[in-house]
């Protein structure tokens, strides 16, 4: 295990699961008990605790945040809303999952170039992007930071675009009172249990305020069908079973404090770590960033990743190539995308769990204040 070689490694699923380990743990038991293990009780009981949680209509359960986000697009395929071939406009500096959701249904991702104080999709350069081709947006939360929402659906408005958001980092972040996932059309939600909401497992869901949507995704998700054996669709199988639905019950009774609990240590990392090679993220307005990650830039990345380690922290990189420079889109490879491959450079994610107590949020501080001292 990591986490007995590094003092303090970037995350440990166990401590953060631990303090619920006994509500978790009766929970399963039901499950078990109930010999009901896909789409019964626990799930539909899920569904309308994140809905209401969320303030959307619906929320359908899925395998994972990859299926929410694919389902969202194939639904809005098979509404005709959206045809293959047709251009989705994507932040280019986003997980490679926002891409793959797009071209799995023969759309065409068109990366746009992010704003660098937020690292969201940047307003002011979505219109240069739309062509003819042009049917969608999708925003994306990334590091739990909400985009610019209402510049972002102004936009999509006066284009007549469709509005999907990737949330998979945003699990509360909100602006007004309005939470990430009911800005757009509908949205995608990952569970994967890294996520500030994480299952055990794998797990997602799309919530809509769009009754057609869902109805629609509620079908896709279950071979395309809602009648036992009749098909409308040509459907999948990307159910969120009842065993990670009971999880999640469970865990969205914590979120709130477990939200707040990351923008205390994010509020004491911005305020403590003061350093000439180490750039600290934005914070923004309280209520519209939930950091799923605490994402700082350093021109010397590498050698401070390098030095966090050796003095016990443990960091990831999010993410160390932009998607148009991956092998799965390298007919992407000729786009110019400068601030996207600055920030693949220079972006650390340190730890960042709610779990983390005083003592060592100190010992990152420090760790990140003598870098480069002799
Ligand atoms: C995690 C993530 C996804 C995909 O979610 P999975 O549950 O891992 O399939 C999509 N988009 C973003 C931004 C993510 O961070």
């Amino acid at each position: 295990m990591v986490s007995t070689l590094v003092p303090v490694p970037f995350l440990d699923l166990a401590e953060a699961n631990a303090p619920h380990a006994d509500e978790l743990k009766v929970a399963a038991a039901r499950v078990i008990d109930s010999g009901r293990y896909i789409m019964g009780d626990e799930l539909e009981a899920f569904e309308s605790e994140f809905a209401a949680w969320c303030g959307v209509r619906h929320a359908i359960g899925v395998g994972n945040g990859l299926d929410a986000l694919t389902l969202i697009l194939r639904a809005y395929i098979e509404l005709g809303a959206l045809d293959e071939g047709d251009e989705v406009i994507v932040p280019a500096n986003t997980f490679i999952a926002s891409f793959l959701a797009i071209s799995a249904n023969r759309l065409v991702p068109v990366p746009v170039e992010p704003d660098e104080v937020t690292f969201n999709l940047d307003p002011s350069r979505i219109e240069a992007a739309i062509g003819p081709r042009t049917r969608a947006i999708m925003a994306v939360h990334l590091y739990g930071r909400l985009a610019d929402m209402p510049a972002i659906a102004a936009i999509a408005r006066r284009h007549n675009l469709l509005l999907v958001e990737d949330a998979a980092q945003a699990h509360g972040a909100a602006l007004d009172g309005r939470k990430a996932g009911s800005f757009g059309d509908a949205a995608g939600f990952s569970f994967y249990p890294g996520k500030n909401l994480g299952a055990l497992g794998d797990a997602g869901a799309v919530v809509t305020d769009d009754d057609v949507l869902a109805s629609t995704v509620l079908a896709l998700r279950n071979y395309g069908s809602t009648e036992k054996y009749r098909h409308a669709q040509e459907g999948v199988n990307s159910r969120l079973d009842e065993l990670q639905a009971a999880m999640l019950r469970v865990k969205l009774r914590h979120l709130d404090a477990a939200n707040a609990a990351r923008r205390r240590i994010a509020a004491r990392y911005r305020a403590a770590i003061v350093h000439s090679s180490i750039q600290l993220p934005d914070a923004g307005d309280e209520a519209t960033h939930v950091w799923h990650l605490f994402v700082v830039r350093s021109a010397q990345r590498d050698a401070l990743r390098e030095h966090l380690l050796a003095e016990g922290v443990g960091t990831l990189v999010h993410y160390p190539i932009p998607p148009h420079r991956q092998q799965a889109y390298r007919t992407l490879r000729h786009l110019a995308l400068p601030i996207t491959e600055r920030l693949h450079a220079e972006v650390l994610s340190l730890p960042m769990a709610p779990y983390l107590d005083d003592e060592r949020v100190a010992r990152v501080v420090d760790a990140c204040l003598r870098f480069g001292a002799p």
